[in-house]
């Protein structure tokens, strides 16, 4: 058997795969073109200027078309995205949303800069809510649920919409970091009652910074776009929407996509179907080959193969020293792998676990609600379980037939190197 890098053998490869920033590493002239023109117009903001080119305008009607929603609105992010959402939903001091254990703290903090408090429901073996266990944070206080589709893997829909409508809730789609990603054939984002993208640098397509907010209902759309630009409905003819512009209004922020982000972005998504084709092919040949070599290899759990990115390859292990172990192997092969968030769930982070909010009077978490919200760290502990017994290797959309290979060669070495007992 091959010595394993780890124990001074030869590694796998002999420098990182390429970065996984799939947007980000496919930037080049088109975005350059777009923006020049942007600035060669002298027409930097979306809503008026003298030249306009008109680029949110255009990447929120792309979005809508390819997703087949009737409504997008651009955003400066994702964390502003899921507040405008939640302020669209009239959610705020008094309410409780139910996040997932496992997710970036954007969604969490987006709750509590909303007014709300976040409850945190345990996540199963496919590192996304666990509809089952959704009753047991529920009460009268609970008016939305926010479902994160986590590392390019998509949430149970159906359940979790169904719940909803049981308890008459909102449900919120982060679908920050798996933008492109399918759930029985429609597009996450536009399944709950408003979805939400990101595309900061981390996330499949990237302006650096930008967001999207999505919903098929127009009372929703008009509150999401009063309240990311402070309290107006500029674009009420452009939606054919009558309503009164001081009747209606209220006060908001300013969550306006600039045209910068906006040309940037509209060159962006015409680059995602060659992005998500790219990691669901890479996945698919990663995991055939590897379903061959290693017979006995457990996936992460998913709720839509079809569906599902492939923007990860997720390894289920029996034991969070067997995880740890192949991660740190795999590693030294020079084949990146980890736990997500490295094995912490999100409400450990001290300004969640500890009730921090920047107010010196009443922050949201002094609601006088009648289950006052306590967190603790073995709160979730099926999450915790999960998220330290999966190891996640991103395939990047350009990675190679060669690179692909080294992953197949890394993932058998290491696993038959660590845990076969017959050579
Ligand atoms: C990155 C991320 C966000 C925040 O996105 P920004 O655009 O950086 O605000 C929200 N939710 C999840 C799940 C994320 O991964």
């Amino acid at each position: 058997m091959e010595k394993l890098a780890i124990h001074g053998g030869t590694p796998v490869r002999t420098k990182p795969l390429p970065p996984n920033y799939p947007g980000a590493i496919l930037m080049g002239k088109e975005e350059l073109e777009a923006v020049s023109k942007v600035i060669m117009n002298q027409s930097p903001f979306r809503y008026y200027g003298q030249n306009m080119v008109y680029a949110v305008r255009q990447l929120e009607e792309q979005m809508a078309q390819d997703l087949s929603v009737p409504y997008v609105l651009g955003v400066t992010s994702c964390t502003a995205g899921l507040i405008v959402a939640m302020k669209a939903a009239g959610i705020g001091y008094g309410d409780k949303v139910i996040v997932p254990a496992n997710t970036f703290i954007a969604t969490p903090g987006a709750v509590v800069s909303a007014g709300a408090v976040p409850v945190f429901a345990e996540v199963d073996e496919s590192l996304n809510l666990d509809p089952l266990l959704l009753e047991s944070v529920m009460d009268e206080d609970v008016k939305a649920i926010i479902a994160v589709h986590v590392s390019g893997s998509v949430c149970d829909m159906d359940a979790i919409m169904a719940f909803a409508e049981k308890h008459n809730l909102y449900v919120i789609e982060d679908v920050a970091q798996s933008c492109g990603i399918k759930y029985k054939g429609k597009c996450a984002g536009t399944i709950g009652h408003i979805g939400v993208f990101s595309f900061q640098m981390n996330k499949m397509l990237t302006a650096g910074e930008g967001g999207a907010v999505v919903t098929r209902d127009v009372k929703l759309f008009e509150r999401a776009a009063r309240y990311h630009d402070q309290g107006m409905f500029r674009d009420r003819k452009r939606y054919g929407v009558e309503t009164d512009e001081n009747e209606d209004s209220f006060a908001g922020q300013n969550y306006r996509m600039s045209e910068l982000t906006g040309a940037v972005m509209v060159e962006q998504w015409k680059k995602l179907d060659f992005i998500c084709s790219s990691t669901r092919s890479h996945y698919k040949k990663v995991r055939t080959a590897l379903e061959e070599l290693v017979p006995e290899l457990v996936y992460r759990k998913s709720n839509d193969r079809a569906g599902d990115l492939g923007s990860n390859l997720g390894l289920r292990f029996e034991t969070r020293e067997q995880a740890r172990a192949f991660t740190e192997a795999m590693n030294a092969e020079l084949i990146a792998a980890r736990m997500m968030y490295n094995g912490k769930l999100v409400f450990m982070s001290p300004q969640i676990m500890n009730q921090r909010t920047p107010e010196t009077k009443m922050s949201p978490y002094q609601y006088p609600f009648k289950h006052p919200v306590v967190y603790s760290e073995d709160m979730c502990p099926n999450s915790d379980e999960n998220i330290n017994l999966t190891v996640l290797i991103p395939l990047s959309p350009i990675l190679n037939d060669d690179d692909l290979r080294d992953v197949i060669t890394g993932v058998a070495k290491v696993y038959k190197g660590l845990f076969s007992t017959v050579s």
